[in-house]
């Protein structure tokens, strides 16, 4: 079929005719409100939202890019910092700004790593980041940026990343240490005072990130769960980045860095006092940088307080151990590990996991996919609270379904359905591309357990070269943004 080319349009619209446009093309979107969807969009309820929006709003053309022109920006965003830094407990020495969410705080913790060492170790020729294989792969992006070499380590039995691992991999090239609290892919939280005291001794930075914990873990922990200090009570912690639009319930576009002091913050600063353009500063990646999340984040702040916090954070907790021991008493499946928060991943000892999500999809869920082990994975909020019982219920169903096909029937069903979503996403040359590509990789699988397919997870369990999945996901995304 031939694709119409897409044209910069000769006359405009009106509001309707925009808005009739918006309304048709979002109806493919997922329907967050509905609770069948973990994670991704985190809700505070229709009045608290309703204000951040109103809020939002009123710096809906503001540009971040000159803290002078808009005075109240950098006022919102210094208190902001310095909230979050109460609330993690750093002292008066610890600093931060915001940026636009966990990806560029992370980039920047690096970069600073990368400054530091270059001006107190100019021997390190191959500087090197030592991190949890669980570690987000924000840090990956920027050491690939950034040119720095990863060294992953392993996790533990109890899916924590492991001491003597962390001891092994730490060399006289390490510019940077990194715990999660939590990790995103189990929920647990490194062992963090035993990395500080780590970090210490050898000297060099460690960064907590606590994207996903930073704005809950302290209520968690009020609340009276089991939670051991990961932030800035713990010395040799250095920076620790909170993601604001994550469980601080913000607009996307904010994530809080925070640094031990100054020294080092500077050090993620860019100024450049040659251009003829005048002289330029800017504290993070972008330049003319949204002001509507930096006023939504304060806002809702200001809002809930600790109470409301804790409020949402004892709901959000309930939820996730109803979920947990519902699904632990689902013959078959179980939670990985112990996870510490409202974040977890659970297995299944009989059938495909991969198939139960399958399965549950076909009811409306969503549930993202993990590799290593394989597991279906859960980022309780607000919105899935009223949905407990409903998904329980369907999970048994799917589970129990799932059970009943041999392996035989399940290869077949899991090919047939991972093909059947591939060729729709995927134009048709492009998608015979890949299947024939990936067949021919299937058939050097000398291991003769049967090939599974679901989705892109699937295919990459079946692909013994991993260079093969990177050549097909990125052939994917670029199809995905090439115009429907
Ligand atoms: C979300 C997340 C990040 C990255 O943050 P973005 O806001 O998606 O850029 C980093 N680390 C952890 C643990 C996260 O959950």
């Amino acid at each position: 079929m031939k694709k119409e080319k897409v044209r910069f349009p000769q006359n405009g619209l009106d509001s309707s005719e925009i808005h009739a446009q918006i309304e048709k093309k979002k109806a493919g979107d997922a329907k967050w409100n509905t609770g069948k969807m973990f994670g991704f969009v985190y809700h505070p309820g229709d009045e608290v939202g309703d204000t951040l929006k109103n809020v939002y709003l009123k710096y809906f053309y503001e540009n971040g890019l000159n803290p002078s022109l808009f005075p109240s920006v950098r006022n919102m965003e210094n208190e902001t910092v310095a909230m979050v830094s109460d609330l993690l407990h750093g002292d008066e020495q610890v600093v931060g700004n915001i940026t636009s969410g966990g990806t560029e705080s992370i980039l920047m913790v690096v970069k600073v790593a990368r400054e530091k060492a270059s001006r107190d170790y100019p021997q390190i020729k191959y500087p090197e980041i030592v991190l949890p294989v669980s570690a987000h792969p924000a840090f990956e992006k920027a050491a690939y940026y950034l040119g720095i070499k990863t060294i992953h380590v392993a996790t533990g039995e109890d899916y924590r990343v492991d001491m003597e691992g962390i001891r092994k991999a730490i060399s006289k090239n390490t510019i940077l240490l990194v715990g999660s609290a939590p990790c995103f892919p189990y929920g647990v939280i490194d062992p963090i005072e035993e990395l500080g005291k780590l970090a210490l001794e050898h000297e060099i930075p460690f960064h907590v990130d606590a994207c996903l914990g930073g704005l809950m873990l302290p209520f968690v922990e009020k609340l009276g769960y089991p939670i051991p200090p990961f932030d800035f009570r713990i010395p040799g912690v250095t920076s620790i980045s909170a993601d604001l639009h994550k469980y601080g319930y913000a607009a996307k576009g904010a994530s809080v860095i925070l640094y031990r002091n100054s020294k080092l913050r500077k050090l993620q600063y860019y100024v450049f006092t040659d251009w003829p353009g005048g002289i330029f500063a800017s504290t993070a990646m972008l330049g003319t940088k949204s002001c509507g999340p930096i006023a939504t984040a304060w806002s809702v702040i200001k809002m809930l307080g600790i109470k409301g916090y804790l409020e949402m954070a004892d709901e959000v907790m309930k939820t996730t151990k109803r979920l947990q021991e519902g699904i632990n008493a689902i013959d078959g499946l179980h939670v990985t590990g112990t996870p510490d928060m409202s974040i977890f991943s659970f297995t299944s000892d009989y059938s495909n996991i991969f198939l139960i999500g399958d399965e549950m999809k076909t009811k409306g869920w969503h549930m993202d996919m993990l590799q290593f082990p394989d597991s279906l994975h859960l980022t309780v909020t607000r919105t899935n609270i009223p949905v407990v019982d409903e998904f329980l219920k369907d999970l048994e169903e799917a589970a129990q379904k799932t059970r009943k096909l041999s392996w035989n029937k399940i290869t077949t069903k899991l090919t047939v359905s991972a093909t059947g979503r591939l060729s729709k996403a995927l134009p048709e040359k492009t998608f015979q591309k890949i299947a024939s590509a990936s067949a021919k990789i299937a058939e050097h699988d000398k291991s003769g357990k049967p090939s599974r397919m679901a989705a892109i997870y699937g295919i990459s369990g079946t692909l013994e070269k991993r260079e093969n999945v990177h050549e097909l996901v990125l052939n994917l995304l670029d199809q995905m943004y090439t115009p429907d």
